[in-house]
């Protein structure tokens, strides 16, 4: 007779659930970030998960030492506490390219060397991307090799962009359903699926010449990398969530259940951000604030 140790079987089965928050130190953190982090640390200390910290910190020219130990310090004033060592993404450059380099031989990308001038000057009016940008209109597609070979040489600029309509096709050969995410929320109860559509990115930009990624591409990687089960992150990014889908099914990553907290607005109803000037985390705290008294501010915020 075949015993099974119920124990040892649930152990191996039963995945340990992982959180994180994942800032770019580009600036310092303000309000919305530390409730970003409060929200993730929250839900991985009620269901008994770990927490992970990631520094975003693919934009070398914008994000600076001094940000991100300021930011270390703020969220550990805050009462957070995160796994040792932590991940920063510009010492993980090879793993990004090498996640380039599968879509490349999947003839999935192509080097786009247009300038930003140029996409809008050819945009299709009022056709625009979920985060408001011009929609990205095809120029360089069809460039030929010797042209891609030309440019390169002659040392230009260029973006890796993601052939969306074969990207589709090609996840839809991969995994023949819908492609969808499940949303949970802060409660962690039944997740709902929410269809998702990278169609209305266009090519997205998933790697530039000078930086081998891009957000997109840096995520999902990191995410499947370090064993994340949830994602956790403002609402600014649910759209994007339907191109993590799409990587993560192209790559062959597992998929995360995601949350998309709600945004903390400013008195007259914008979001709150560094470029508006909104008060820092280390002003607040330079005027004497307490972490109960940011609590309370978040609270009256979170819209
Ligand atoms: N690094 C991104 C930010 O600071 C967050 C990315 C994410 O949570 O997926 O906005």
């Amino acid at each position: 007779m075949v015993t099974i140790d119920r124990k040892a079987h649930y152990n191996a089965t039963m995945r340990d659930l992982i959180f994180r928050f994942a800032p770019s130190p580009n600036g310092h953190l303000h309000l919305g970030h530390a409730f970003s982090a409060l929200v993730s640390q929250d839900m991985a200390k009620k269901s008994g998960g770990r927490f992970l910290l990631r520094i975003e910190d693919i934009d070398v020219a914008r994000c600076r030492p001094g940000f991100e130990a300021q930011m270390l310090d703020d969220l550990t004033w805050l009462g957070l506490d995160w796994e040792r060592p932590v991940r920063r993404q510009s010492e993980h450059f090879d793993t990004y390219r090498s996640a380039i380099g599968k879509l490349e031989q999947m003839g999935l990308v192509y080097p786009c060397f247009a300038s930003r001038k140029d996409i809008s000057e050819h945009a299709v009016p009022g056709k625009s991307d979920p985060d408001g940008a011009p929609l990205y209109p095809g120029l360089h597609k069809e460039l030929s090799i010797r042209d891609i070979a030309r440019r390169k040489a002659a040392g230009e600029h260029y973006a890796m962009r993601l052939d969306m309509d074969k990207a589709i096709v090609k996840a839809q050969e991969i995994s023949p359903h819908p492609l969808t995410f499940r949303e949970m929320n802060q409660d962690m109860g039944d997740a709902e699926t929410v269809i998702a559509d990278p169609a209305r990115w266009g090519d997205a930009v998933v790697a530039r010449k000078d930086v081998p990624t891009s957000y997109h591409l840096s995520v999902v990687v990191d995410d499947a990398l370090q064993g994340i089960t949830h994602v956790t992150r403002g609402r600014d990014l649910f759209a994007a969530t339907d191109i993590h889908r799409l990587l993560q099914v192209l790559l062959g990553l597992p998929e995360p259940v995601y949350h998309h907290h709600a945004l903390l607005t400013a008195g007259d109803g914008r979001k709150l951000s560094k470029s508006h000037g909104d008060r820092s985390l280390k002003n607040l705290r330079e005027e004497g604030m307490t972490v109960q008294d940011i609590r309370k501010m978040i609270a009256e915020k979170v819209r």
